[in-house]
């Protein structure tokens, strides 16, 4: 792999689990990993058989598949409908282990104030678009890229300045502001920690800074981290050449998993 410790990549990995069976735990990212990043949030759409993807893989791996993704389990489900699956939502500040049930670990929201602080200091740009995600405020300014160092600014200004222990996270074409005591590193490690993951080989894909932490998480733990191409890892520099690659990737697994015959998922 490119990212990280040095190791196989994808296609090698496929040979892993063709020769030895290997028993993987996959978690993957949603927005450029999955799918192109969408102009804005709202308008992100699962490509067709995605949904029916992602249920035959995580049903191969006994429910071993997570998606760790920076927006709310909600919004997830509703874009990925009808699969519903173990899910890591708003970077790691909530977490759903049992995709029957609703979000079983969740972070506190952000004071209401701090929503207004951000708009304030934001100086109410319509072309930034603010998103109120409970426990965190994304600021998109992919529709002004130049107001990127002036954003900046601002933000890291306020978290340095703020009480609540706030942090400010950097994706791609987007700032957040977030309270403390989670991460998509922390997401990972906690399903490592319980079934059907615990034991398993953990395998992350991303596109995004804060993907790497769950990458470092994986590797930690034996596992992999694979980069996606993007505004972050150049192609020489990611596994994936792009989502298209990682779907096509999956579905290769996913066709693995269904000739095990009979061999442990
Ligand atoms: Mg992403």
């Amino acid at each position: 792999m490119k990212f990280g410790a040095p190791g196989p990549g994808p296609a090698e990995l496929l040979d892993l689990r063709r020769r030895d069976g290997a028993k993987l735990a996959l978690f993957l990212d949603f927005d450029g990993t999955l799918l192109e990043v969408a102009p804005t949030p709202g308008a992100a759409v699962a490509p067709e058989g995605l949904p029916d993807l992602l249920g035959e893989l995580s049903a191969a791996l006994g429910g071993a598949l997570a998606l760790v993704t920076g927006r709310e389990i909600a919004d997830l489900d509703l874009r990925l409908a009808p699969y519903r699956g173990a899910a890591a939502g708003v970077h790691g500040a909530e977490i759903r282990f049992d995709p029957e049930r609703q979000a079983t670990l969740k972070a506190e929201a952000l004071d209401p104030a701090v929503l207004e602080d951000i708009r304030r200091l934001a100086g109410f740009e319509p072309r930034f678009l603010i998103e109120d995600k409970g426990a965190s405020i994304a600021v998109h300014f992919r529709a002004a890229e130049t107001a990127e160092p002036f954003l900046e600014r601002k933000l890291t200004d306020y978290v340095a300045g703020s009480r609540g222990g706030l942090r400010l996270l950097r994706g791609r074409k987007v700032f957040e502001v977030l309270g403390g005591g989670f991460s998509k590193g922390e997401a990972v490690a906690r399903f490592m920690a319980a079934q059907p993951f615990a034991g398993r080989t953990p395998v992350m894909i991303g596109d995004d800074l804060t993907d790497q932490l769950a990458m470092q998480a994986c590797i930690a733990l034996g596992g992999f981290g694979f980069a996606v191409a993007g505004d972050l890892f150049r192609a020489d520099q990611a596994d994936f050449a792009g989502p298209e690659a990682v779907r096509a990737w999956l579905r290769e697994l996913a066709a693995l998993m269904g000739d095990a015959g009979g061999r442990a998922p």
